[in-house]
């Protein structure tokens, strides 16, 4: 099997919104930088593609649904799907060369819209019993197969709380590879945008 792997988020939300964006331009990167390809699938004809996005050689953008474009080839692809039977492991790397994440934000309690993609028949693995944001699925993916890590290994840091000041703070419902300073690994702009949200959420409530 090549070393060249493709992550293919297939979209599944009524538009982009600004957290999708974020997470999806944090996996167009990371695939840039370690030879891999990101491609955003079962696009609207009509979507605009975000221009960060459109700037990454890695990242492709694709009308056609992950079932059209693996028709012939089902076999390689590897849907990473919460309720799969077999976690991922570093021989999976060899097996597949296409890994299919469910392009949906995430949410607490899940709600397993996983499974309109698990319904089109691919084989499915697991990334633990813990929810992950897509880009941190996607992080976790590439690190057990490419970096040989087996799940067990990779540092976790469980459901974070980002503090603003000594009286708020926001807990992530997720599962995060833990960074080298020790906080959880969120894309560019993300801790902006939770506290944005954050502020609303309580002017909202005055
Ligand atoms: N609440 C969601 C659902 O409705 O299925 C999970 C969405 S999660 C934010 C986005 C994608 O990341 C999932 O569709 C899946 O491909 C991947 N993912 C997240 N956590 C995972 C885990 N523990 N095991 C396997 N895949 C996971």
């Amino acid at each position: 099997m090549s070393a060249s792997k493709t992550y293919i988020v297939e979209h599944l939300d009524e538009e982009l919104g600004p957290w999708s964006e974020l997470e999806y331009l944090a996996i167009a990167k990371e695939s840039q930088e370690n030879g891999a390809k990101f491609c955003l699938s079962s696009l609207p004809a009509a979507f605009k593609v975000p221009e960060g996005l459109t700037a990454i050689p890695a990242f492709i953008a694709e009308t056609r649904g992950v079932e059209e474009i693996y028709a012939q080839d089902k076999s390689r692809v590897c849907l990473l799907d919460p309720a799969a039977a077999k976690d991922l492991a570093p021989e999976d790397g060899e097996t597949f060369d296409v890994f299919l994440f469910g392009g949906i934000l995430g949410d607490d309690p899940p709600r397993d819209r996983t499974s309109e993609l698990r319904k089109k028949g691919f084989e499915g693995r697991r990334l633990g019993p813990k929810q992950m944001t897509t880009d941190t699925a996607v992080r976790v993916t590439r690190m057990v197969v490419e970096q040989k890590f087996p799940l067990a290994e990779i540092p976790y840091l469980d459901f974070p709380e980002l503090k603003w000041n000594e009286h708020e703070s926001t807990e992530m419902p997720f599962r995060y590879v833990k960074g080298e300073d020790g906080k959880p690994i969120m894309p560019a702009g993300m801790v902006e945008l939770i506290k944005k949200d954050a502020d609303k959420a309580i002017d909202d409530l005055m």
